[in-house]
């Protein structure tokens, strides 16, 4: 449902350091905790993108000259501008995504820490130097930056995943043009007011709220020389093959489906309160979220069941803003109808449903698009909800006899994002996080998403591209490598014209 048109809020592009309207396309942007509209998001045109491009372009030759540390200072400023706006940020992520606050401020926290880490990049862009590679001459690789790179993000880390991309991205020397998701814009769009702010000088930072038009304008234009993108693994895969056949370096990080192992051994009482914050946090949104545990035997598996069980029970589902609530909303519309039907299939198919939150209602708050925590026992490889990425709160328990069998399972799968054993078993745990073809791994650890200062990515199709995001992988991924070889002659090192290939012999 929307509201009367005349008070709505129409959230546009910042560009060039100033908000930028561009009204010919809009959609409404809801608030899943009510179901209503008061906001609209421009869909940028070609042309719009093309003018924050420009922007970018032009500002890249004296941003590249600036020392690399008074770079690295304009994130120590904005680090505190987060800190100190931290509350506003959160409200607006929970307006448009949905999620507890507390949720949101862990976000912003992971967010801000990758802002710290970027105001120590110079240490990261020294290069390296050989002296005497031959007669009186030296040798260095130096760190160039790419020029202006692009950023396109998913819904469901507004702040997190753009703080994962441009920080490190202008530290390094380039400049920048972000296209967040047209379903959570405002709290993007405010991080861009809070870098002005900081001191990034105008067009260093530019966003751009659109839909395909905007990204296909990013991807094909020949001035952007890299491309970052995290969403669904069919766009990913999209963005990766489009990017590259137009040359630029791209790294685009996709969806997931990620398991966790209980073992037998397993302290069950942790690992089921660790299932239920990576199953139900932030109603499953995340990449990392675990929608799926195998338990190694029966008894195992029948005792993570019930604590599931009974967790779920005390549950608190709501609005995101009431700190009372433990889970919020789905983000839209469609997607509850969506994440509705994985479940009505997993009936379908079998799996047994121990907990059905298809019949939850909030008071006061019909229209919301909530649906409670949902529980599969006898979850079967080939059923919906074991292939398919549902991006909802629903976990299923698979039964197995092995480790090995569930490895096997894990394996097999197309997403390769995260993973988590149970165990009090060391050599369990050293067998499994060595073998398992999975790119980030925890042991009774279950969200392993790396700290800002390692880096993130999953394998198989949770990733398309070499370089993870964030940490060291982003120095490498937003710079080119330039090596120089010198010489300056002197006396006791000319040389007549020499024809070989030249060598230390
Ligand atoms: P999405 O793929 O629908 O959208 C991501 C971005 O791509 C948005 O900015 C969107 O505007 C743009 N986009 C959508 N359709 C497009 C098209 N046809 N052509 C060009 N651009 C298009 O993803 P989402 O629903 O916003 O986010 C959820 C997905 O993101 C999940 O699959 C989740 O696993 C994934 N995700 C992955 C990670 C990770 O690190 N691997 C992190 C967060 C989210």
């Amino acid at each position: 449902m929307e509201h009367d048109r005349s008070n709505t809020q129409i959230l546009g592009h910042f560009i060039d350091g100033k908000h930028v309207a561009d009204n010919e396309r809009t959609q409404p942007v809801f608030d899943p905790a009510t179901g209503l509209s008061n906001k609209r998001v421009s869909l940028a045109s070609a042309t719009t993108v093309e003018q924050a491009i420009a922007s970018a372009q032009a500002a890249f030759p004296a941003w590249r000259n600036t020392p690399p540390l008074k770079r690295a200072r304009v994130m120590s400023k904005l680090k505190s501008l987060l800190e100190a706006n931290a509350e506003k940020i959160c409200a607006l992520i929970t307006a448009e995504h949905g999620k507890v606050t507390a949720d949101a401020m862990g976000e912003l926290t992971r967010g801000i820490e990758n802002v710290e880490f970027a105001s120590y990049a110079p240490q990261l862009l020294k290069g390296e130097h050989s002296k005497n590679v031959g007669p009186a001459i030296d040798s260095w690789s130096e760190f160039q930056a790419l020029g202006v790179a692009a950023g396109i993000t998913p819904f469901n880390f507004p702040v997190m995943v753009s703080l994962w991309m441009w920080p490190m991205a202008v530290v390094c020397g380039n400049t920048f043009v972000l296209k967040p998701s047209e379903r959570t814009p405002s709290s993007t769009l405010f991080l861009a007011e809070l870098a002005l702010e900081a001191g990034l000088p105008p067009g260093v930072l530019n966003v751009v709220n659109g839909d395909k038009e905007a990204v296909d304008t990013l991807l094909s234009d020949s001035r952007v020389k890299a491309v970052s993108f995290v969403g669904s693994t069919s766009i990913a895969e999209y963005i990766y093959a489009t990017g590259c056949s137009h040359g630029k370096r791209v790294q685009a990080l996709g969806g997931a489906k990620n398991f966790a192992v209980v073992m037998p051994d397993a302290d069950i009482n942790n690992a089921v309160s660790a299932l239920m914050g990576a199953a139900y946090g932030s109603c499953g949104e995340r990449c990392m979220a675990i929608p799926l545990v195998v338990a190694i035997g029966d008894e195992a598996a029948d005792a993570v069941v019930a604590g599931l069980k009974e967790g779920i029970a005390k549950m608190k589902v709501g609005p995101g803003n009431d700190d009372r609530n433990d889970m919020g909303p789905l983000v839209t519309k469609p997607h509850f109808e969506k994440v509705k039907a994985f479940v009505d299939a997993g009936v379908a198919a079998g799996a047994k449903l121990v907990v059905d939150g298809r019949g939850v209602k909030v008071d006061g708050h019909e229209g919301g698009y909530y649906l409670g925590a949902c529980l599969f026992d006898d979850v079967k490889p080939g059923m919906s909800i074991y292939q398919e990425e549902i991006f909802g709160p629903v976990l299923g328990v698979i039964r197995a006899k092995t480790l090995t069998e569930a490895m096997a399972m894990i394996d097999a799968h197309e997403y390769g994002n995260g993973t988590c054993l149970f165990t009090r078993d060391g050599e369990a745990a050293r067998f499994f996080s060595d073998n398992i073809q999975v790119g980030m791994v925890g042991i009774n650890v279950p969200l392993p998403v790396p700290v800002a200062y390692h880096s993130f990515g999953g394998w198989k199709r949770s990733l398309f591209g070499d370089l993870h995001a964030y940490g060291p992988d982003s120095v490498r991924f937003y710079t080119k490598r330039k090596t120089i070889t010198q010489r300056w002659p002197s006396a006791g090192v000319r040389e007549g014209a020499v024809f070989s290939f030249p060598t230390n012999r």
